[in-house]
């Protein structure tokens, strides 16, 4: 049982956080500045997108930001040809 409760397995299973990539416990800080726009928890290393091949569709979230502007211009649009 000594074994046991010394193996990283055993300390692992107490942590409820780990980087995603590499499997390093987060010290608390690192878990709140170490969570990624794809919802999962990384270390100082791996929290950089290209680093962890990050899910987040961040040029989608760039698109729906500009097509949430063009009802406005279709709007004026419209207008002119009333
Ligand atoms: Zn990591
Ligand atoms: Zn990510």
């Amino acid at each position: 049982m000594d074994k046991l409760s010394t193996s990283p397995l055993f300390l692992n299973s107490k942590s409820s956080i780990k980087c995603t990539v590499c499997e390093k416990i987060l010290k608390p800080i690192q878990i709140i500045i170490g969570k990624c726009k794809c919802a999962k928890f990384y270390c100082n290393l791996h929290i950089i997108p290209d680093k962890h091949e990050c899910q987040f569709d961040y040029y989608n979230a760039h698109q729906i930001k500009l097509t949430s502007n063009m009802p406005v211009i279709k709007d004026i649009k419209m207008e002119n040809k009333i």
